[in-house]
């Protein structure tokens, strides 16, 4: 199965998920099924502690140590173990690098797979219907709406996430950043250059 949770795509959710959710959750905190605590732990996890800072972080050491680059590129979720980087939904996370001659772009056509761990919940517009069928139809207009204009000689490729492969895209290390620390780097590093519908910061 390629996909982990195409057994309930978003077309079919009830148009109210939030209240269905939180009705279970009382039924099951009710039944002493879950603790409370341990439900409010996991929310805080993924509210403040899991987001795209630390893939930031894995792209600015990319950048700034070609070693560690090679090591990404060759085994991610090694050199993401490195960093003390792991958890669910980025078991199988494959970075694609961009180059001045390709950008590469994500999505998940099927429903919103996508790496947790690097980049914390995703964004409604991933999930979102026109995301998912614009990205392959017509990547460069889609660019053009997030405000991204390639240059002409590059091309975009656009990857598909499912269950078994999460993307993660290694933006372009941006000009005159020659000498910065990965901690300097970081900040350049933004989410949706991670997902390849941005591009990161530039340095001045
Ligand atoms: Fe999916």
């Amino acid at each position: 199965m390629p996909h982990d949770h195409h057994d309930h795509p978003h077309s079919l959710l009830p148009s109210d998920p939030a209240l269905r959710v939180k009705a279970l959750e009382t039924l099951l905190v009710r039944k002493g099924l879950v603790d409370p605590a341990a439900v409010e732990a996991i929310l805080d996890t993924y509210e403040t502690k899991v987001g795209p800072h630390l893939g930031a972080r894995v792209v600015a050491r990319a950048w700034a140590e070609p070693a560690f680059r090679t090591r990404l590129l060759a085994d991610a979720n090694a050199a993401m173990a490195e960093l003390g980087i792991s958890g669910r939904q980025g078991e199988h996370v494959v970075v694609v690098e961009n180059t001045p001659r390709t950008h590469n772009m994500v999505v998940c056509t099927l429903c919103s797979c996508y790496p947790w761990p690097l980049l914390g919940i995703p964004p409604a517009w991933y999930k979102s219907d026109a995301y998912r069928s614009r990205a392959v139809r017509e990547p460069r207009r889609v660019l053009t709406d997030f405000g991204v204009t390639l240059p002409e000689g590059q091309s975009v490729r656009v990857w598909d996430s499912s269950a078994e492969v999460r993307y993660l895209v290694l933006p372009m290390r941006p000009e005159d950043t020659g000498g910065w620390s990965a901690e300097r780097l970081q900040a350049l590093v933004t989410r949706d250059s991670m997902i390849g519908t941005g591009l990161p910061r530039p340095a001045a």
